[in-house]
């Protein structure tokens, strides 16, 4: 039998954190719950597990600075930011810090769920591919977020890495923003969700891969079908 999926929540208030451990054990999940960010910092680092659920507002270190101090150590494990805080300026403070994605409370089970599998989805893609590019003189390697264009060193975070991984893997075929979404961001009603988030990163990967951002040559857009990653020139 596969090791179970062992998934770390950080959360100081008990009532949500019993909810969370009950909901994760129903799904299948071993889970570990830390009440404060000191020990749910000490705990991430152990490798024990695969994904971190973390509250922002907790006693001692708070979520944003837990985040940082994981990524500074382990670029790879999957966190999610589980917040009352849902403003624009937390959302992206959160992805800046090196979340993969972020759900505000009170959130909705099956969509907590949804959120919880298409991370470890592509965390374990991540893993199991070659996660290797080569494309022109673009070369990306996925697991280690880096890449080079010519000679200029290339930095992605986690969410564009797995955006690229996925126009990679299918490649010379338009992928939709929907399936994007659904796939990458793990979204059940993406038809139901704001595209321009796909489009967002879209730009500014290929302000990275691309010699001409404005006239791209790899991340190409077919009109009303989507994105395209193109190995051939058109
Ligand atoms: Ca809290």
């Amino acid at each position: 039998m596969a090791p179970q999926t062992e998934i770390l929540i950080v959360e100081d208030e008990m009532a949500i954190a019993e909810g969370l451990i009950d909901l994760c054990e129903m799904n299948g999940y071993k889970v570990k719950h830390a009440a404060d960010g000191e020990t749910g910092l000490a705990e991430a680092l152990t490798g024990k597990y695969s994904l971190v659920l973390l509250d922002l507002m907790l006693p001692g270190l708070d979520g944003f600075t837990v985040c940082d101090r994981i990524r500074e150590k382990d670029k790879n494990l999957p966190i999610i930011i589980l917040s009352a805080k849902n403003s624009d300026e937390d959302i992206i403070n959160g992805l800046k810090y090196g979340a993969d994605d972020y759900v505000a409370k009170p959130f909705s089970v099956p969509m907590l769920l949804a959120r919880i599998s298409a991370v470890l989805r592509r965390s374990r893609q991540t893993l199991e591919g070659d996660g290797k590019l080569v494309a022109g003189n673009l070369r990306v390697n996925f697991r280690e977020y880096a890449g080079v264009r010519g000679t200029e060193p290339l930095q992605f975070t986690r969410k564009e890495v797995e955006i690229l991984e996925y126009l990679w893997k299918n490649r010379d075929r338009a992928v939709s923003r929907a399936e994007l979404l659904r796939e990458v961001w793990g979204y059940e009603n993406a038809e139901s969700v704001d595209t321009r988030t796909v489009d967002i990163h879209i730009t500014k990967l290929r302000k990275k891969i691309e010699d001409e951002p404005s006239h791209p040559q790899l991340l190409v857009t077919f009109r009303g079908e989507g994105y395209q990653f193109c190995t051939t020139p058109e």
